[in-house]
C-alpha cells in the first residue's frame, strides 16, 4: 500500500508492506553514488544487513551506527555523523538512509538536513510510533534545556515502512505507538477509533496493523500539508502533548516513553473536555482500553498538579505563559482553547484520585 505526501519543497510516497527491505532497489533510485545508512546499535542487530544486501550494486554503501535512546539525539552524535559525511566524501548525488525509530529518523534527517545544504534522505521506519515522526518533515536533535530545540523542516524523498520489523518490537514501544495512533484516531474518525478501543494490542493482526498504520499516516500528512510549518492546523497533533511533555519532563526521559505518556495526556484531555466544556466523550471506555492494554497510569499519582501546571507553561509551544489546550468538542472535531489554571489544577487532581 502507498501514501503521496505533498509538501512545498517535494510530493514524496510513503510505501508500507510486509518485507520491503528485502527489495530495496526496486524503490531506490539508482541514480545515488553513495548511500550512508544511520542506524542505532539495536535496530542494527536485527536489520543492517537485510537492508545493505538488498541495495543496489551500483552505489557504494557505508553505514554509521549510534547508540540505542533517546540521548543519541545530542549534538555530540550529530557532530560525529557530519564527520563521518565529510570522511566518506558524501556529495550533492549520495542518500542517507534513516533505518529505526523516531529517534534516528530525526537524528538522521537533521544531518541530511544541514549536510551541504541538504542531501536527499529516506526514512525507513522500524517502531509504530514512527508512523508519525517519518511523516512531516521535523528533523531535530535535543538540547539539555530541551527536546527537539535545534532542527529544521526537511521531508524525505520516501518513507519505506517494512512492517515486518515492528514484530521485534517490545510490548513497551507497541504501546507508545498506539498512543500516537489512537491520537490520530480521536482527531479524525469516530468509527475508528471505536474499532481500536477493542483492540487488544497483544493481539493484532498483520492486517490491522497495517491498516492503523496507514490511516495514521494519512490523517498526519492531511494536517500537515495544509499547515506545514504549524501556523494553525498543525497544532491538533499535540492532542494530549501538553500533559506528555510535563510528565515526560518531570519523570525524565527513560522512565516512560513518548506515547506512552501521550497516552496518559489524552485521558487528561478527555477528562477537561467533559467537565470543563461539557463534552461527552467516551472516557470510560477509554481509561478501560488504558488498564487492558497495560499503560502506565500510575504515573499519574506521582506527578503533583502544581509541578505540571509549571512545566506546561513553559511548554515551548505556549505562548505568553498561557496555556492552550487541544480539546475535542467531540470525537474527530478539535479545537484550541486557553484554559484557566484553576481549573486545569482543579481537573488534575481529581483525575489523580480516580486512578488512585
Ligand atoms: P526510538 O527510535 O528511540 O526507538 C525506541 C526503542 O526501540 C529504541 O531502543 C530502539 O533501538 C528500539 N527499536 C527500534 N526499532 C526496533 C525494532 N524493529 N525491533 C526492536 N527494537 C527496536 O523511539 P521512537 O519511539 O521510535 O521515537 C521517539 C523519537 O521520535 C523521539 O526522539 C521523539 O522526539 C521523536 N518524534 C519525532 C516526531 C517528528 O515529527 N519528527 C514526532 C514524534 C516523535
Ligand atoms: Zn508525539
Amino acid at each position: 500500500a502507498s501514501v503521496t505526501v505533498r509538501s512545498s519543497s517535494h510530493d514524496y510516497e510513503v510505501l508500507i508492506g510486509d518485507g520491503l527491505r528485502h527489495n530495496l532497489s526496486e524503490f531506490i533510485s539508482s541514480d545515488y553514488t553513495s548511500i550512508l545508512v544511520i542506524t542505532d546499535s539495536t535496530v542494527k542487530d536485527h536489520y543492517l544487513q537485510d537492508v545493505k544486501g538488498s541495495l543496489s550494486e551500483a552505489a557504494s554503501v557505508f553505514t554509521a551506527v549510534v547508540p540505542a535512546g533517546e540521548s543519541s539525539k545530542s549534538m555530540g552524535r550529530y557532530e560525529e555523523l557530519l564527520d563521518r559525511c565529510v570522511e566518506l566524501k558524501l556529495d550533492r548525488k549520495s542518500l542517507i538512509i534513516a533505518l529505526g525509530g523516531g529517534m534516528v529518523g530525526d537524528l538522521a534527517g537533521f544531518v541530511a538536513s544541514t549536510y551541504l545544504r541538504g542531501i536527499d534522505y529516506i526514512q525507513m521506519p522500524t517502531t509504530i510510533l514512527a508512523h508519525d515522526s517519518s511523516v512531516g518533515g521535523k528533523v531535530a536533535i535535543n538540547h539539555s534545556e530541551g527536546k527537539n530545540l535545534i532542527g529544521s523542516f526537511y521531508h524525505p524523498v520516501k518513507v519505506i515502512y517494512d512492517i515486518e520489523t515492528i514484530q521485534t518490537l517490545p510490548e513497551s514501544e507497541i504501546r507508545s505507538g498506539y498512543g500516537e495512533v489512537i491520537k490520530h484516531a480521536f482527531l479524525s474518525d469516530d468509527e475508528w477509533t471505536r474499532r481500536l478501543l477493542k483492540a487488544n494490542l497483544s493481539e493484532l493482526s498483520v492486517d490491522q496493523l497495517e491498516n492503523d498504520l496507514m490511516k495514521g499516516i494519512q490523517v498526519k500528512a492531511s494536517i500537515v500539508e495544509k499547515d506545514e510549518r504549524e501556523a494553525g492546523i498543525r497544532k491538533y497533533l499535540n492532542l494530549g502533548h501538553t500533559l506528555a511533555h510535563a510528565i515526560e519532563a518531570e519523570l525524565g526521559y527513560g522512565e516512560i516513553t513518548h506515547g506512552e505518556a501521550v497516552a496518559v495526556g489524552l485521558l487528561f484531555m478527555m477528562k477537561v473536555s467533559n467537565d470543563i466544556k461539557g463534552a461527552q466523550l467516551p472516557i470510560k471506555a477509554y481509561k478501560e482500553w488504558l488498564d487492558q492494554n497495560h499503560y502506565p497510569i500510575s504515573v499519574l499519582t506521582r506527578i503533583r498538579p502544581e509541578r505540571m501546571l509549571e512545566r506546561m507553561m513553559f511548554d515551548k509551544k505556549t505562548l505568553r505563559r498561557k496555556i492552550n489546550f487541544v480539546l475535542l468538542h467531540e470525537l474527530s472535531d478539535p479545537y484550541v482553547v486557553e484554559v484557566e489554571e484553576e481549573q486545569l489544577l482543579e481537573q488534575m487532581s481529581l483525575l489523580i484520585n480516580e486512578v488512585s
